[in-house]
């Protein structure tokens, strides 16, 4: 087919989403007809920033549309590190909790990575401990990021394949770049990490048949960065004159890509759900059941 005349599909990341959680809500019905207790998250809240207070709302609306509990934990945004850690370890001891979500990101002066390096690693739903992030380098079973899990998904669902396939990822964060060029290896894609120090991003990403996009830079990547057929994943999440804007020119990508995440109902609701299906893993690990 002509480049110019490719049919992109517009990934519906919400629909994908839902069906992931209908069977999700089955598997915890299913425990609690056996007579178990429900999974149970529970979330950390520290200060007053909306948006943040907003994801958490959002988590928890999920929880309990599967079945699943949830507690939310707030502490002043004048808390201290050792504050912090402390309710991480009461939720550690806490049998009934079975993941543990500590908002990012923290108040200034609070390491983040002394609080997330606080979970129980068995409960770190958010995949961040070094523990597991350890166990993902190795390969070996663990709790992985939400935003990576729901990107392989996304990826899976609509057949994309990835077996030799050149892989370019744009960002190395822990949360996001470094899990997911992980886990593109495991499925065998050549991957390149690329960052802001990067020489030539245009020319790495012309290459990509699978391009994910982390960074957090407006519009990014245009149409002229893409090759014709790749599958295009956009995480970034910005907000440009009070509209939600990502990484990709997604308007403009069209008839160039395969497939590309819109800014809404894309990679956003699949990170959740893979948090309800993190939550579940580390219940199921942990009881045994
Ligand atoms: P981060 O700020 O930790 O990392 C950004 C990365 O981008 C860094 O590795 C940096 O080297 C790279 N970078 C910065 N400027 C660049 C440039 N001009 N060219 C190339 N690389 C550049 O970010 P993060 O936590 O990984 O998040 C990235 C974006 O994804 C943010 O917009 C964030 O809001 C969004 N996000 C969305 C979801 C979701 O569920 N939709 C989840 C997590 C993050």
């Amino acid at each position: 087919m002509n480049a110019e005349t490719r049919q992109t599909v517009v990934v519906d990341g919400l629909a994908l989403a839902n069906e992931i959680r209908d069977e999700l809500s089955e598997a915890v019905n299913r425990h609690v007809q056996a007579g178990r207790r429900a999974p149970r998250l529970a979330v950390v809240l520290v200060g007053d920033d909306p948006a943040s207070a907003s994801y958490i709302k959002g988590k928890q609306r999920a929880c309990s549309r599967v079945g699943m509990d949830s507690e939310e934990h707030d502490l002043p945004g004048s808390a201290s590190q050792q504050e912090i850690i402390d309710v991480v370890e009461r939720l550690n001891a806490d049998d009934r909790v079975d993941g543990i979500l500590v908002q990012l990101p923290l108040p200034k002066g609070v390491d983040a990575n002394a609080v997330t390096g606080a979970i129980d690693p068995e409960k770190d739903v958010d995949g961040l401990h070094a523990v597991n992030a350890g166990r993902l380098l190795l390969g070996l079973p663990c709790l992985t990021a939400c935003t990576p899990l729901g990107i392989m998904k996304i990826l899976e669902c609509h057949k994309i394949p990835l077996e030799g396939a050149q892989a370019v990822v744009i960002g190395r964060s822990n949360i996001v770049g470094k899990p997911v060029s992980l886990l593109l290896q495991q499925k065998n894609a050549t991957v390149t990490m690329c960052h802001s120090r990067t020489r030539d991003l245009r020319a790495e990403c012309r290459r990509a048949d699978v391009l994910v996009a982390a960074v957090g830079v407006p519009m990014l990547v245009k149409r002229d960065w893409v090759k014709p057929g790749a599958a295009v994943i956009d995480v970034g999440v910005s907000v440009v004159d009070g509209k939600l804007t990502g990484d990709v020119d997604t308007d403009a990508v069209q008839g160039v890509a395969s497939i590309v995440t819109p800014h809404r109902r894309g990679v956003g609701p699949m990170t959740i759900t893979m948090l309800l299906e993190n939550t579940l893993q580390a219940y199921e690990n942990r009881t045994g059941v």
